[in-house]
């Protein structure tokens, strides 16, 4: 019987390294949209697995005995698939999404909002320079409220449209230093992000503390009541292997 870990997140590569050294079986999976997706130790498979039923499927196929649902906090597609196969199939599942930034410094400062739709209405309000460090799926839904502003835009790969003119593309991946993101927000005046949570992508919080800036951050939506949750990869491992 082999565990699922469903990935593409630090948490998921350091709970591969856990799991391989309790010699537990098992196999992550990323979905294969970047480019050169840093990848975790033990065996791993790309892309989708084709909606519930094909997860279903891959279940049952693989006999796979738990799954741990590893995912970015906002990967919510493959989280409800995840939930909905595993339901359906009585296979144990748990959810492992560190914390998220509700409670740092400077949040109850924040603008908390529910999307990206009201997130970019109501950062056209805010400023002229948005940095936008939503990633680069959400990206499309911006440009009709911010084309006419200045708008730095950093992502790992390269979208798949063109940006409006007045748009500055960045294309980097975490972690982020404090210095550098001293430099590279030197310019902006609405910080604008999801509530990943963790420390690679905290320094830009940090900096938009330091210096009173806008901020815009999208809130998560709540794990379901019946799915089992952790907030760290050492939890996850103890779960996994409590079940060998
Ligand atoms: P999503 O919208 O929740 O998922 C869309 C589809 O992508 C899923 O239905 C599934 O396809 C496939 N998929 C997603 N994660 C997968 C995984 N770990 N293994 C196999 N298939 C997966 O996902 P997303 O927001 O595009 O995120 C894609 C990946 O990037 C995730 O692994 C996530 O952990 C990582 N990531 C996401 C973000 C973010 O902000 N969303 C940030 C950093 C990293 P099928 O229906 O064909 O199974």
């Amino acid at each position: 019987m082999t565990v699922l870990v469903l990935g593409g997140t630090s948490e998921a590569r350091e709970l591969a390294v856990l799991l391989q050294e309790a010699h537990v079986r098992f196999v992550s999976s990323l979905a294969g949209r970047v480019a050169r997706p840093r990848l975790p130790v033990g065996a791993v498979q790309i892309g989708g697995f084709g909606g519930v039923s094909g997860l279903r499927s891959y279940l049952m196929e693989m006999r796979i005995s738990a799954v741990v649902d590893a995912t970015h906090p906002f990967a919510e597609g493959m989280s409800a698939n995840a939930a909905a196969a595993c339901h359906a199939d009585g296979v144990p599942l748990l959810r492992l999404e560190r914390p998220g930034w509700s409670e740092a410094p400077g949040s109850d400062r924040w603008h908390w909002v529910d999307d990206h739709d009201e997130a970019a209405g109501l950062t056209a309000t805010l400023g002229d320079r948005p940095f936008l460090t939503i990633g680069r799926q959400s990206l499309h839904r911006f440009v009709d409220a911010l084309s006419g502003k200045a708008a730095l835009v950093r992502v790992v790969d390269e979208p798949d449209f063109e940006l409006p003119e007045m748009w500055t593309l960045l294309r980097s991946r975490g972690p982020y230093g404090l210095e550098d993101e001293r430099r590279v927000m030197a310019d902006v005046d609405v910080l604008v992000t999801k509530d990943s949570g963790g420390s690679y992508t905290w320094s830009k919080m940090q900096v938009a503390n330091e210096r009173g800036l806008e901020v815009v951050i999208v809130r998560r939506s709540a794990v379901p009541a019946d799915v089992e949750l952790v907030k760290d990869p050492a939890a996850a491992a103890a779960w996994v292997t409590s079940r060998q």
